[in-house]
């Protein structure tokens, strides 16, 4: 293996997708290709309904391309079955959406340790390694309160923990920051932006914002189903 391939966390080879839609079919990606190497924190731009999400789901294994393969750290995912590509989606992939899509019933140390319990870590180190994570999130006080007694910026701080509690390598993040007041979203991207530059993870995100867009290390931009990288 060469430098580069070793390097290469996430590839996208000429990927197309399709949707059947009630009386046409609608061509949303069109021979994307990409990669992204580790470490490296990208942006993915386009106006709405371009297909940012789209690709975000195609490159989390959570939805096929109609043509086209992905790479996720040298392994290619096109011929693997759903139960490989759980797997490996909880083993490489962290996901932060728009909404923190954390459970209600549970405490914030509780939504951390869920990911890293259900791919058979032991409690106790679940446990710690997410007293870890929220802390250097600055929620040391916030280990027992549950969602609905967060504020939006730390409850994405929380979801943040969360996606990368089981030491993925890519972290794929949609519009983290959409629901957000101006400086909570400064906020929790400097945090993020923080956390997975120490950790040397890999991240891909979908955002409007473009002052933020422009403090990543590299930008994609999405439209009309091609890409361009700025
Ligand atoms: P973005 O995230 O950039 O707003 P999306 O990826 O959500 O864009 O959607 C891109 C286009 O694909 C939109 O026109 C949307 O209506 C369409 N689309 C998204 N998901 C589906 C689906 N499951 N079935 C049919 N059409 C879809
Ligand atoms: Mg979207």
């Amino acid at each position: 293996m060469n430098n580069v391939s070793e390097n290469e966390i996430l590839s996208l080879r000429n990927i197309s997708h399709i949707y059947d839609q009630k009386n046409q079919k609608l061509k949303v990606l069109s021979n994307i290709n990409f990669q992204i190497v580790k470490g490296e924190i990208v942006s993915l731009i386009g106006p709405s309904g371009t297909g940012k999400s789209t690709l975000l789901n195609i490159a989390g294994l959570l939805e096929s391309p109609s043509i086209g393969s992905v790479q996720l750290c040298g392994i290619n995912c096109n011929k693997l079955n759903e139960d490989a590509k759980a797997n490996l989606r909880g083993s490489k992939i962290g996901f932060v959406f728009q909404s923190h899509r954390l459970f209600p019933e549970f405490s914030a140390i509780e939504n951390v340790m869920l990911p890293q319990l259900i791919m058979g870590t032991s409690k106790s180190i679940a446990e710690k390694k997410s007293r870890d994570l929220l802390t250097m999130l600055g929620l040391e006080k916030r280990f027992t309160h549950r969602p609905s007694t967060l504020s939006g910026g730390e409850s994405q701080r929380v979801a943040i923990a969360r996606a990368v509690a089981n030491s993925p390598s890519l972290i794929l993040a949609d519009e983290p920051t959409g629901n957000l007041d101006p400086v909570s979203a400064q906020n929790v991207f400097e945090i993020l932006y923080k956390l997975v530059k120490s950790l040397n993870i890999s991240c891909l995100i979908a955002t409007h914002n473009h002052a933020l867009a422009k403090s990543m290390d590299r930008g994609i931009f999405l439209e009309n189903g091609n890409i361009k990288e700025k």
